[in-house]
């Protein structure tokens, strides 16, 4: 078996032809930067959220979810060190024009197009500004947020004051935020609107280290288990302090091997009181927090796990894009892990034009659907395009109601088959097992 020759070009028209992702704005000629998630794209996006929200949150007892405003007062951005700082080394084609990333580029003195001479590097501020309101004025100026996490640094003291957590302890939120890249690129790899899980932990200044470790494994842990992806394609790197955020001491970033090469999936920072004690500063809200026990007060240092959903995404169809020969033919197939697949299985009558099987299908499909939500009905076609098109989805199984599910063999009366996508092996499975075979599958949580 051929595993992963997906290349870009194959994986971007998969998407596209089997409703996952498309371009976005596109009957307009797209908008550079832009996708729009299709029915199969948002269902994925959704499991990968949950799976993230599920471990991160839900199975502990020392995180607090939020979900903040994307727009927030412009004085979060200054504080932040995103007015003066979010920026990018920005070059420009004297002969053609297209504008770079520098720091993208191996020669920074020939353009990469028409070889024309480019001119010298500015800093770009990648935040999308806006204005709030009817006046159009210097006051009137935001931005639209370049990451979730303030919005967790201004709701420090609202979780302090209403549940009186102890450290350490984290808030963590998925939304959307906004980067102007100068050169978006490889698909839904570097966008200018994207989602973000990210999570702020707060702890005492002389345990980061210890929280620290903990999380580069849970991130791991998290690709691994949750979503499935290759441990050979995962590496972990440590950010050399010239290209660190501003607000980093110590990162250490997760890189992937996508098609275009090894490239960065998510991040860890040390952010140390950096955005607290700025916070304090500028909105001159006392961010420091009162230990109980000790009778100390001090300003929490913070450990920032943060995550793309766009590039976890990716980096999951890339890493299920699969090719091998059946019966003489090409078969493409995703071999997504259960727990992330977007449907879990498809049920067909054996053949449509009859009605007596796909009353039983239908019954079969209506009582596993109350189960297992995502189930998809498929009669179009014959089974062997049916399996084609529920292959090319990343469709874990196949059930399929025959001749024999209505008792034309009797001892198979009341029994399906259920056919597996990536061996192709057959099964027959009683109707009342079907549930439970497919959840101890799927290992629904
Ligand atoms: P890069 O160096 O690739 O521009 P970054 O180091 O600026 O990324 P962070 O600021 O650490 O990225 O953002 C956290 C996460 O958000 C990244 O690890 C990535 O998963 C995601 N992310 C950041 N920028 C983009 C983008 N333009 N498009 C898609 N995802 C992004």
């Amino acid at each position: 078996m051929k595993e992963n020759p997906g290349t870009m070009e194959k994986l971007v028209s998969l998407c596209k032809r089997r409703g996952f992702i498309y371009q976005g704005s596109e009957i307009y000629g797209g908008l550079a930067g832009t996708w729009d998630y299709g029915p199969l794209g948002v269902a994925l996006k959704k499991n990968i959220e949950q799976l993230w929200w599920k471990r991160f949150v839900l199975d502990r007892e020392d995180m607090y979810g939020v979900d903040a405003a994307i727009l927030m007062h412009p004085k979060v951005w200054e504080a932040s060190g995103h007015v003066s700082g979010f920026s990018d080394p920005l070059v420009e084609c004297q002969k053609c024009k297209k504008r770079f990333r520098a720091d993208h580029l191996e020669d920074t003195t020939k353009c990469p197009e028409c070889a024309g001479a480019l001119g010298e590097p500015r800093q770009f501020n990648m935040m999308f500004k806006t204005h709030i309101g009817a006046m159009e004025d210097e006051s009137s100026i935001s931005y639209l947020r370049p990451e979730t996490a303030g919005g967790m640094f201004v709701n420090f003291k609202n979780i302090l004051d209403t549940f009186h957590p102890k450290l350490p302890f984290g808030m963590a939120q998925i939304g959307k935020a906004f980067r102007n890249e100068i050169a978006p690129r490889d698909f839904i790899f570097r966008v200018r609107e994207l989602e973000q899980m990210e999570i702020e932990y707060f702890v005492r200044p002389e345990n980061w280290k210890e929280s620290f470790e903990y999380f580069l494994q849970e991130q791991m842990e998290f690709l691994k288990s949750d979503l499935g992806l290759s441990k050979d394609k995962i590496h972990t790197i440590d950010v050399p302090a010239e290209d660190r955020a501003h607000y980093s001491k110590h990162s250490v970033d997760t890189e992937f091997d996508f098609p275009f090469g090894q490239k960065e999936l998510l991040g860890l920072a040390y952010r140390t009181d950096y955005d607290l004690s700025a916070h304090t500063q500028a909105s001159k809200v006392d961010l420091s927090y009162f230990d109980e026990e000790t009778k100390e007060r001090f300003t929490p240092h913070v450990i920032e796990p943060t995550f793309g959903v766009g590039r976890l995404l990716l980096a999951v169809i890339a890493d299920a894009y699969a090719e091998d020969e059946q019966n003489g033919e090409t078969r493409v197939y995703l071999k997504f892990s259960p727990k992330v697949a977007p449907v879990k299985a498809a049920v067909f009558p054996l053949l449509k034009n009859k009605p007596e099987l796909v009353a039983k299908a239908r019954d079969v499909f209506t009582n596993l659907k109350k189960e297992i939500p995502q189930i998809m009905w498929d009669d179009n076609g014959n089974v062997g395009k049916r399996y084609r098109r529920q292959d090319e989805i990343g469709t874990p199984w196949c059930i399929t109601v025959d001749f024999d599910t209505l008792g034309e063999t009797p001892e198979l009366k009341d029994t399906v088959t259920v056919r597996d996508r990536d061996t192709g092996e057959q099964k027959r499975i009683p109707v009342a097992e079907l549930a439970a075979y497919l959840k101890k599958g799927i290992e629904v949580y």
